[in-house]
């Protein structure tokens, strides 16, 4: 087989063989195929398509490419969960302490940041000392004490991902449904969970915009998920303005400590509960939504949740004094505040600007992994509010005048301030099922 055949025949429009996408993903995951010619066929077949037997293969063969990490010591259904990726998307370093805290065992191998979305990874390694790589030992030891373990996909596993992840944020092939399935059930099935709640977000800060196009990420990752072995279970959720007040690593972290506290912001908060309800559902640690929903409402109330971060920054050998004192995570040096300039109602008109914006500030940009750790946004007003002229609308926390200059100008695209109320949007697309 020929790397080159194989882009032709996708740039033209017709169906691989399991054979030659095994080709592909062992041939570029071992360097024997290039990277000009990888990202060649990553556009074809972003063009083109993948119909779900190609992604199948796509998926199998990712998983394939290394080591599986084996759960079956654990005691309890481990649970993971996963976000297609979003703007301000913290709700695993939520989520993950309150559905342990409740007896769900969360192993959850996180990324880097992808696009204008950020990474858990990002966020978790501004906390001094934070380990993000575990061995399979030390990973299962932890989730058994804790009940939680947030680390990175280490080099064994699903390196294919690992790689493709990488390219595909450089050459613009990100938003695709085939790629994001594979991406996200290869990592999961490499990571050993066997149930998985993924959170899939739409909007204009998702990397599906569409309503109908997350609906048909959500079958594609529930029927091969189901072909794999895996229980998936997809919550549809807004993305259309930053989930919480808070855009950039360690601004998230801050809000994500805030919020296993009490004093989060609503949707946050709301969308927390849900996603830690439904793991303790898929755990079968409730029988009920509504007893499910009871107990990480608890959870919370009590700070069990907060608990279990601590230990995890613990385990993990970071600086937990930063759970009581937030000022010990990197800060950025500049503050601009960015006002309305006359009344009316704040609108997000493109959350996907303030991503980027936020890009911008920490210094990501397609895969380089050095990062301004204290940079990003905080929004002082949500989608909807009203204000009056020279109220601050949000922040800008940057070191670097040249990035608030560039992330100045995207933030201003994605922002308005209206003379109408807008229309909102609902926090969770119910479906059907
Ligand atoms: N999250 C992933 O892990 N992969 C993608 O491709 C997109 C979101």
């Amino acid at each position: 087989m020929f790397p080159y055949e194989l882009i032709v025949k996708k740039r033209d429009g017709r169906t691989h063989t399991e054979q030659e996408i095994d080709f592909l993903v062992q041939g570029f995951t071992h360097g024997q195929i290039e990277e000009a010619q990888m990202a060649a066929w990553l556009m074809a077949a972003f063009i083109r398509g993948l119909d779900r037997e190609e992604t199948k293969y796509l998926t199998e063969s990712m998983v394939k490419s290394g080591s599986t990490i084996d759960l079956s010591r654990l005691v309890g259904k481990a649970v993971d969960k996963h976000s297609t990726g979003g703007v301000g998307d913290k709700t695993t370093l939520v989520a993950g302490p309150l559905a342990a805290a409740v007896g769900v065992k969360v192993p959850k191998l996180s990324g880097r940041a992808l696009g204008h979305t950020g990474g858990t990874l990002d966020k978790l390694a501004t906390i001094p000392g934070f380990r993000t790589s575990l061995f399979q030992d030390e990973l299962i030891t932890q989730i058994q004490e804790i009940g939680l373990a947030i680390g990175a996909q280490t080099a064994g596993i699903a390196p294919a991902d690992k790689k493709l992840y990488a390219l595909r944020d450089r050459t613009a092939t990100i938003e695709s449904i085939p790629f994001i399935t594979a991406s996200i059930l290869s990592k999961k099935v490499a990571g050993g969970a066997k149930i998985i709640l993924i959170d899939v977000k739409t909007g204009s800060g998702a990397f599906m915009p569409d309503l109908e196009q997350a609906r048909e990420l959500k079958r594609s990752l529930v029927e091969i998920g189901a072909e794999l072995g895996l229980k998936v279970k997809c919550l549809v959720t807004d993305m259309n303005q930053p989930l919480g007040m808070a855009v950039g690593n360690s601004l998230e972290i801050v809000e994500a400590l805030e919020t296993l506290q009490g004093r989060g912001p609503a949707d946050l908060t709301e969308l927390s509960l849900r996603l830690a309800a439904e793991m303790a559902l898929l755990g079968q640690i409730a029988s009920t939504m509504g007893d499910a929903r009871a107990r990480v409402e608890t959870a919370l109330a009590q700070g069990h949740g907060l608990d279990v971060f601590e230990k995890m920054i613990h385990a993990q050998a970071g600086d937990e004094g930063m759970v009581k004192d937030p000022s010990r995570l990197p800060t950025a040096p500049n503050v601009l505040s960015i006002a309305a300039e006359h009344d009316g109602y704040m609108v997000v008109k493109d959350c996907r600007a303030i991503g980027l914006a936020a890009a911008v500030l920490s210094g990501h940009r397609g895969g380089g992994f050095s990062f301004d750790a204290g940079a990003g946004i905080l929004m002082r007003v949500r989608h909807g509010e009203a204000v009056r002229a020279g109220a601050p609308l949000l922040e800008l926390h940057y070191t670097e005048d040249e990035r608030r200059a560039e992330a100045e100008l995207l933030v201003r695209k994605g922002i308005a301030v209206v003379a109408e109320e807008p229309k909102m949007w609902p926090l969770v697309y119910e479906d059907e099922d």
